[in-house]
């Protein structure tokens, strides 16, 4: 018979034994890897990344950190980064709600673990999805999100909080606060000028970061001034290498239309001046989402048919219905019109190594969205990030771009955005070195994301079931 000592000594082992399997169950060592620190660019070599749960718990050698882990993934001769962040997106259409739903597993199938959404008609239900997935309930890249966006009235766009004056501007803000949004977007289909500007003022007043896009009647600088946040889309920024008050006050008094504005935006650039502002506007801290990809799509229409894309397999048929739109707005134009586009596209390729070097922040964004027209969701950021290297980036850069750079400006660099200790565990292994080519971020070999390893095959899975689900859907709306 047992003493009560030896039967307490029994039962302290069984809850070492046990009570230790359990909590090296939630942890997984990648060891054998290339480790890229993406502040630096340096490699380390041979490394083991140590996660528990969702945190980044160590790095260092196999030997020391073997004994820790339950989980083990040997990631030898391959490269591990930081989850990739797609800073410009929109999860919209009211009738697509299921429909962008399935694509979530996509973004994460391609390597990107956050996303900004910059809003949409489908605002409320992105907050919701938001929440989701960061619970856990659903499987998808971290969410950021500007809700709904300030518009003027009747807008082109759906689900705009349209405003008129100050008061309504209030109650708008008043609204975003108690939606949480993560940052303010501004529009100017209608909104004019010097209201978009007071929308910079308060919405800055309340703590927002504010995003959006250029207004004819105001200059990047009048918005950098009032502390603008970023630029969405680098198109904005031929209008540096122009005088920008002289257009502006031209289209004030009505002596320039608009289309001539932007014909001389593109025809009289001066390289020089543009990259003075540049460095101006580094000095103010104003980041650049460029988007290049969505401009390059429409702009070489005429090459590429895109009737045969592989992307086509994850997309429904009436999430595809909504790309026709920007066919048909271009179908009558005129082969001067045609070249401008390519013309205005290369233009503004080029000034992405130039703003690198001026200081700017580059986000990378895709402006994958259902209403924009051949910019799929996921593949598009990879392809945005390929084009960032033919403007003549070096991958370093455009790495960051793709990762630390939208944690740093969404405020969040202290706990995302590189593979360092004390940080959340969203990694993608490469099979090949993203530092001599960017489009090694294609090659993924396994993502970490959310507290669990998704291998190539568990990656495989994600996009055959959004394959499938789409081949559901277009079923269904027979
Ligand atoms: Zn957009």
């Amino acid at each position: 018979m047992f003493s009560q000592k030896i039967k307490f000594l029994i039962l302290f082992f069984f809850l070492l034994i046990f009570g230790n399997v359990n909590s090296q169950n939630k942890s997984v060592l990648i060891f054998n890897a290339n480790v890229i620190d993406v502040k630096s660019g340096k490699i380390s070599k041979n490394q083991a990344i140590l996660i528990e749960n969702q945190t980044i718990k160590n790095i260092g050698s196999f030997k020391k950190l073997n004994n820790l882990a339950a989980e083990k993934i040997d990631a030898k001769g391959k490269y591990v980064i930081p989850g990739l962040w797609d800073m410009h997106i929109h999860i919209e259409g009211q009738d697509l709600v299921e429909d962008n739903k399935a694509l979530f597993p996509v973004f994460i199938a391609h390597g990107i673990t956050t996303v900004r959404d910059a809003a949409s008609d489908l605002g409320l239900q992105v907050l919701k999805w938001r929440e989701e997935i960061n619970d856990g309930k659903i499987l998808g890249p971290t969410i950021f999100t500007a809700g709904r966006k300030l518009e003027g009235l009747n807008s082109i766009w759906k689900g705009d909080l349209e405003i008129e004056n100050e008061a309504q501007l209030t109650q708008m803000l008043n609204y975003l606060d108690s939606l949480q949004v993560d940052f303010v977007k501004i529009t100017e289909n209608t909104l004019k000028g010097d209201l978009f500007l007071k929308s910079v003022i308060e919405a800055k007043k309340r703590g927002y970061l504010v995003t959006g896009h250029v207004p004819y009647d105001l200059t990047i600088n009048d918005l950098a001034s009032e502390g603008f946040s970023a630029i969405e889309h680098a198109s904005y920024l031929l209008r540096l290498g122009n005088d920008e008050n002289l257009s502006k006050k031209g289209i004030l008094s009505g002596t320039l239309t608009k289309a001539q504005a932007e014909k001389d935006f593109l025809l009289n650039f001066k390289q020089e001046q543009a990259i003075k502002a540049y460095s101006d506007l580094a000095q103010k801290n104003v980041a650049v989402c460029p988007t290049l990809i969505g401009g390059k799509q429409l702009a070489y229409l005429d090459e590429n048919n895109h009737k045969n894309d592989d992307f086509q397999r994850y997309l429904t048929k009436r999430f595809m219905s909504n790309y026709q739109w920007r066919i048909d707005r271009m179908a009558n134009d005129t082969p001067e019109q045609k070249q401008q586009r390519k013309d205005r596209y290369q233009l503004i390729a080029k000034q992405l190594p130039y703003v690198q070097n001026a200081g700017m922040l580059i986000i990378a964004g895709s402006d994958c969205a259902a209403l924009n027209t051949f910019v799929y969701p996921a593949a598009s950021l990879i392809e945005e990030l390929g084009l960032f290297q033919k403007s003549g980036m070096t991958p370093l850069d455009i790495l960051q771009s793709a990762t630390m750079n939208g944690a740093k400006f969404m405020g969040k660099f202290d706990k995302m955005g590189s593979l360092d200790v004390g940080k959340v565990a969203d990694l993608v292994i490469l099979d090949e070195n993203p530092l001599l080519d960017i489009n090694a971020v294609s090659k993924t070999a396994g993502v970490f994301t959310k507290g669990k390893y998704f291998d190539k095959s568990a990656l495989n899975q994600m996009l055959e079931d959004a394959a499938k689900k789409k081949a559901e859907l277009d079923k269904s709306r027979e």
